[in-house]
């Protein structure tokens, strides 16, 4: 028996796996609901992500979505989404989305695109513990490193790439420069064929959860898991719905409560603590369209640390998907805070509502105030894999011999996809 603890995407989609290998599991939720992470909205005329917005897909992720039922649910996210915008000296400009629109655009220098051209030339170097900036200085420049992948790593990851690690988050880089001697060279020999498509559902992203959910027959609600111990090669699963043993068991939960669960019988679990999460909070914005003098012809605007604004960016509800609001309205998600700047999530409600139509306006040149808006606060909203992750992960790897897994966000990638695939991979393995 596998017990898996936590209803989120990550412990859902290894239920489910298991599931179709007859492999017998038993999930236990703390909430009156699955999701965890993902959840949807309805105010009145609006609907609103208050977690993950879209799903980026391929093809295996199109098929999970195919059997587990969401097939008529799904919506494509309009082609004018393929835009994404970066603040450049107080305007949003659109970023070249092709490498071959990069000579002809003007979003970046010469010396940039020289260095870029550059970069199939340099020579490969290895530094320990590589932070996301160093590698894409030395391998490109600071103005890519500004411009490109801060205001990225900020909106995937709430994070700063001054701390984020190479190897952790985008691995794939570090192995092209080590196999092609070049980043640029590993995408052109790996060119893949395969159409990603950017989606979401009628419903939100709570559709997600709940059709998997569907297709389990071992979940139990309102179960919080209190206490762990071990005995006879098997684990005790002590909860609030009384006890479950398992011989396997994995923690499909924040590192943090992982470490609180399993510190009675593995007080070295504490090392899960290191694992730092970002704070962000998420303000909703709906305006009238005719108030907006802004085209939003775009998946949304990001920041760039180096413009010194008050959020991080906002992604553009409603140029993306349809029925996020009135047809005569827009929406914005504009997201404060994150690991660079966790003070500003302390601001009350009002004064951070303000800040944020200050700044909308003054961007999208706004002449009305919001028809409504709603925050939301993740107090921990994202892993960060900087240094501080490297112990912990290490740590939990080791427990494997003693069949305790970990199938969760902090460990492996914090995507939907990443979650749903280290879920298909831990599935063949247990
Ligand atoms: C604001 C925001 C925006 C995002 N946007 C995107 C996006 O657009 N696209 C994308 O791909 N990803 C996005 N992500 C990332 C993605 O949503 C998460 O990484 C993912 O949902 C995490 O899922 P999980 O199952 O690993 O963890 P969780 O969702 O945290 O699930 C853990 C579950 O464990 C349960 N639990 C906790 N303690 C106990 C206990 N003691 N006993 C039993 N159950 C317990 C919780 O109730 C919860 O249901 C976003 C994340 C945030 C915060």
């Amino acid at each position: 028996m596998v017990i898996i603890i936590g209803a989120g995407i990550s412990g859902l989609s290894l239920a489910y796996f298991l599931e179709q290998k007859n492999i017998a599991y038993q999930l236990l939720e703390k909430s009156n609901e699955v999701g965890g992470y993902l959840q949807t909205k309805k105010i009145s005329d609006f609907q609103f992500d208050l977690g993950a917005n879209t799903i980026l897909t391929d093809e295996f992720l199109m098929n999970f979505l195919k059997e587990i039922g969401t097939e008529i649910e799904i919506i494509e996210a309009k082609d004018v989404s393929k835009n994404r915008y970066i603040l450049k000296k107080g305007k949003y400009r659109a970023l070249p989305s092709k490498p071959q629109h990069l000579l002809w655009n003007n979003f970046f220098s010469w010396k940039t695109k020289w260095k870029i051209y550059q970069e199939l030339k340099k020579k490969k170097e290895n530094f320990d513990n590589e932070t996301l900036s160093h590698f894409f200085e030395r391998r490109f420049s600071k103005e890519i490193v500004d411009y490109a992948l801060t205001p990225f790593v900020r909106g995937i990851y709430a994070g700063n790439p001054d701390n984020l690690l190479i190897e952790k988050t985008f691995p794939l880089l570090k192995k092209y420069e080590e196999e092609y001697g070049s980043v640029i060279r590993g995408f052109i020999k790996n060119k893949s064929t395969e159409r990603k498509k950017t989606i979401s559902f009628k419903n939100g992203m709570r559709t997600l959860p709940d059709f998997i959910a569907k297709k389990l027959k071992n979940i139990t609600l309102d179960c919080e898991v209190e206490n762990i111990q071990k005995s006879n090669e098997k684990y005790i699963i002590e909860t609030n719905k009384g006890t479950f043993e398992g011989e396997k068991i994995v923690f499909a939960l924040p590192s943090f409560m992982t470490s609180k669960l399993l510190c009675n019988i593995l007080p070295e679990s504490k090392v899960l603590n290191e694992i730092e999460y970002a704070p962000m909070k998420i303000v909703y914005s709906i305006y009238e369209k005719q108030d907006v003098k802004h085209q939003l012809n775009g998946f949304g605007g990001l920041n760039p640390a180096v413009e010194n604004t008050f959020c991080l960016g906002s992604i553009w509800n409603s140029s993306i998907f349809e029925h996020r609001c009135k047809e005569n309205q827009v929406m914005f998600t504009t997201f404060v805070g994150g690991s660079a700047s966790p003070e500003k999530t302390k601001l009350s409600e009002q004064e951070t509502k303000e800040k944020v139509h200050q700044e909308l306006a003054q961007h999208y040149n706004i002449v009305k105030k919001p028809i409504f808006s709603y925050i939301y606060f993740w107090e921990k909203a994202l892993p960060q894999y900087d240094k501080n992750c490297i112990n912990a992960h290490q740590w939990i790897e080791n427990q494997q011999k003693d069949n305790i897994f970990v199938c969760a966000n902090w460990y492996g990638g914090v995507s939907l996809g990443d979650c749903i695939k280290k879920a298909k991979n831990l599935s063949e393995n247990l």
